[in-house]
């Protein structure tokens, strides 16, 4: 499956995890389900989808009769996956665009989680999807962020509109929707400044960007994502939480899914905030972002 590289780790650990276990206890008893949810939370799958996945796994159990480890080890993943989209028969879509005009992305998180990266991995992805792309570079706080910008700017050939550092970041918004405009651009993707340590402070300038694109574009942002970093574990979880509270978060980019063996997190993130994961990074190069998918995820962990 497409996350079959990316996964390596938390399937390593996982999927080994779970085949052993299997090995060990033929038969289906109440110290096999111990041992599972154990290393399901572990995975950082997270307590309360745990609990559900093993009280739906036993009813499964019982009602097909099952006795076979082996057998159990197959619903998982079915269950796994049934969890993930709860009640949403629906695929989510993975980018609403605007139908008649510019398309603005507004792209949120902590300092560190991959923000930056992610957008230039996007401009990349939309420039092949043939959209017409330009940067906006509003985090004008952290040093360096806006050089940053404009290197993934050169690398993927699209425009970064920019001030000086310490400038207001509304202002710059409001520039790349005016840039965006003027060169008949499909998307504009806006970077924001990331510092938690100020949390008002940061809210406030979110807002106040918000309504700048607000007002510029009717029905903008059409999507604001969160950029989670998944080596953080729960610690992901809490920054999902206080941003959903401030602002209204769309969807999450999960980066560096490469880099740590505990990819529960998504289930963790989907079911605990029921917002939808709608990218994973996979690593550092500029083709590394991939749309999510539940199956593919799932799978991929047993693959
Ligand atoms: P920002 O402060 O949120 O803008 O974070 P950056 O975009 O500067 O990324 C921080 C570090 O994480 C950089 O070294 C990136 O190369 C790295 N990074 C970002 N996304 C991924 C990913 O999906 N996988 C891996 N392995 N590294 C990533």
């Amino acid at each position: 499956t497409k996350f079959k590289k990316g996964l390596a780790k938390t399937r390593n650990s996982f999927a080994t995890k779970v085949n052993d276990l299997v090995a060990r206890y033929r038969t289906v008893d109440e110290d096999f389900f111990e041992e599972l949810e154990e290393i399901l939370i572990s995975a950082d799958v997270g307590v309360n989808t745990v609990m559900h996945l093993i009280d739906e796994l036993k009813m499964e159990v019982k009602r097909r009769n099952i006795k076979d480890t082996r057998e159990v080890r197959e619903v998982i993943s079915e269950k796994l996956v049934d969890i993930y989209y709860g009640n949403d028969d629906e695929e989510i879509e993975e980018i609403t665009f605007n139908q008649d005009g510019l398309t603005v992305l507004l792209f949120v998180g902590v300092n560190g989680v991959g923000k930056t990266t992610t957008i230039g991995k996007m401009a990349h992805r939309l420039k092949q999807q043939g959209k017409n792309v330009v940067m906006a570079a509003g985090d004008t706080f952290r040093a360096g962020a806006i050089e940053q910008l404009e290197v993934w700017g050169d690398r993927v050939g699209v425009p970064v509109i920019r001030h000086s550092e310490g400038s207001d970041p509304a202002a710059v918004i409001y520039d790349g929707i005016q840039s965006a405009k003027s060169k008949g651009a499909d998307v504009l993707l806006c970077d924001t400044a990331g510092r938690l340590q100020n949390k008002v402070n940061l809210m406030n300038e979110l807002s106040k960007v918000k309504r700048v694109i607000e007002r510029e574009i009717p029905g903008a942002p059409h999507e604001s994502l969160l950029v989670l970093d998944a080596t953080t574990g729960q610690n992901a979880l809490s920054q999902a939480k206080t941003f959903s509270e401030a602002t209204n978060v769309s969807g999450i980019v999960l980066t560096k899914l490469d880099g740590t063996a505990k990819g529960g997190i998504v289930m963790a993130i989907r079911n605990e905030l029921d917002i939808p994961v709608k990218f994973v990074g996979l690593g550092e190069k500029v083709t590394d972002l991939q749309s999510f998918d539940a199956h593919a995820f799932v799978y991929g962990l047993f693959a």
